[in-house]
């Protein structure tokens, strides 16, 4: 397996690869920098990237793979603790940063490189490596626990990636909008290094706004990759702006992952705009495993279906494959392909827990298959399904019936210890207005209407905001000790 990024070597070499903000690189002056950057880290293990939303940080990780070894992508607005935690982890054998950038004191022991964006010299070619050798360790996003480290090998970038170009009929015509940070898999691995495997472009917005996406959208721009939070930002903002209704309804594919878009989100884009949002799901230690295909139909509250050269079952606790399509049989997602990771760095004990015998990955996500085949995601495990009064209640379902009341703005549930119950559902809600929060009595009726009594919450707190990482994912284990 030689390079990943075919257009590199290829071209079209006068083609825009990347732009940030107001600083772009055509396929050929980023073969030329990544070329001279790879010769300079020839020979390392593993590089650590200070993973700011820059060109410098996109050339870095190219470079990187060009070279045939591994990025640690670093997130920049780490904690001093989780930082020193990744670097003692990982090992880099040297940190790359865009020139000026200041790095922190835990990076201060490590060799640095500054990214050079102007090289001269013929481009090299790529190094050679095989499928198997680690392209990149992913820390998690640290929802439910310490970031793990996933150990990436190139194979599973190349799968992922062309399975995600057979669902979407991504081409080297697609102009995508970026606004996510890109030290997860979602912003790194979909949102940078996809465009570059189709030979297609990136426009990297440095910080979201709806308006730069319109922006975008309304010139050129063909696709939206996005979380949850940013679909929300979009659905507050769009009736107040018929400039973006009419962007995102011309735009060819609207993407949304990370998390479980909220339904009421989704129905009022698609209310506004004519276009409903993709959704795909998958996990730093997979990439991905699901979607709606851009030829199919968005359902919301559905991922979609497997991705080519993936599969997919549902089991029960005690592991028993459920072959039912009703919609109704819940069961943990195991999924099995050349998309997986290989290991969690150092630690055998997590890698060999997180697969069954016969090498499946235990997702930990709980999910329902519909009469399609659509996989229709009820939550964690560990943190979204409430066993209550002999029921298993997923999270999921009554955060969406919560957020349809007008006078809720953000809403999560989670189950707490009952003495009776076993577990007792509660809701933790953002107001739409501060001064006017809906009465408990109120939002527990209004879920119990919509879906059925033993789903009614017990127990209602308020907040101003909810707890979330930098994915916008809703940290639950914050919320309960809230
Ligand atoms: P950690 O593993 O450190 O607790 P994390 O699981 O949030 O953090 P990621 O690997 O970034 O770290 O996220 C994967 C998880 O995100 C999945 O296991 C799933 O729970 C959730 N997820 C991703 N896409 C979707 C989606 N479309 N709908 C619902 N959940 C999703
Ligand atoms: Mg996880």
């Amino acid at each position: 397996m030689s390079s990943l990024f075919p257009a590199l070597a290829d071209g079209p070499h006068e083609r825009v690869a990347l732009r940030f903000g107001e600083r772009s690189l055509t396929y050929g002056r980023l073969a030329a920098a990544t070329g001279a950057l790879a010769g300079r880290i020839a020979g390392q293990r593993r590089v650590a990237v200070w993973a700011t939303p820059t060109l410098e940080t996109a050339v870095a990780v190219v470079a990187i793979l060009e070279a045939g070894i591994a990025a640690v992508p670093l997130n920049p607005k780490s904690g001093e603790k989780e930082l020193a935690h990744i670097l003692s982890d990982s090992a880099p054998g040297l940190v790359l940063a865009a020139p000026g950038d200041q790095l922190p004191d835990a990076l201060k022991e490590f060799e640095r490189v500054d990214v050079e964006l102007e090289a001269d010299g013929a481009p090299r070619s790529a190094a050679e490596a095989s499928g198997e050798d680690a392209a990149l360790v992913v820390y998690t996003s640290g929802t439910t626990g310490p970031p793990k480290g996933a150990v990436l090998p190139r194979r599973a970038l190349a799968h992922t990636l062309d399975a995600l170009a057979d669902a979407w009929q991504w081409t080297e015509d697609d102009v995508l909008v970026h606004g996510l940070p890109l030290f997860h898999v979602h912003g790194l691995v979909l949102g940078v290094l996809g465009p570059l495997r189709r030979g297609g472009s990136v426009r990297h917005l440095g910080r979201f706004t709806p308006e730069g996406v319109a922006r975008e959208l309304g010139d050129g721009a063909t696709m939206l990759f996005g979380v949850p939070t940013m679909y929300h930002r979009i659905a507050q903002a769009l009736p107040d702006d018929p400039g973006l209704a009419q962007a995102l309804g011309g735009a060819r594919l609207l993407v949304s992952g990370s998390a479980a878009l909220p339904v009421h989100d989704h129905e009022r884009i698609a209310a506004a705009t004519g276009r409903r949002v993709i959704e795909r799901y998958g996990m730093t230690e997979t990439l991905m495993n699901t979607s709606i295909r851009a030829d199919g139909k968005a359902r919301p509250g559905t991922v979609g279906v497997p991705l080519p050269g993936v599969e997919l079952r549902l089991v029960e606790e005690d592991g028993t494959p459920i072959t039912a399509y009703d919609g109704e049989t819940v069961g943990e997602i195991q999924v099995r392909g050349a998309n997986l990771f290989t290991e969690y760095l150092n630690r055998p004990d997590a890698t060999e827990a997180a697969f069954t015998a016969d090498g499946w990955f235990r997702t930990g996500d709980m999910a329902v298959r519909d009469p399609d085949g659509y996989v229709r995601i009820v939550g964690r495990k560990a943190t979204d399904l409430i066993k209550s009064g002999g029921y298993k209640i997923g999270a999921g379902e009554i955060e969406n019936a919560l957020l349809e009341h007008p006078g809720v703005r953000e809403a999560a549930v989670t189950g707490e210890p009952d003495a009776d119950l076993g577990e007792r559902i509660v809701a933790w809600v953002v107001p739409a207005d501060p001064e006017k929060p809906p009465a408990a009595e109120e939002l527990a009726d209004h879920v119990a209407r919509r879906l059925a009594p033993h789903k009614r919450p017990r127990t209602v707190h308020y907040l101003d905001a909810l707890p979330r990482n930098d994915m916008g994912k809703i940290m639950k284990r914050a919320l309960s000790r809230a």
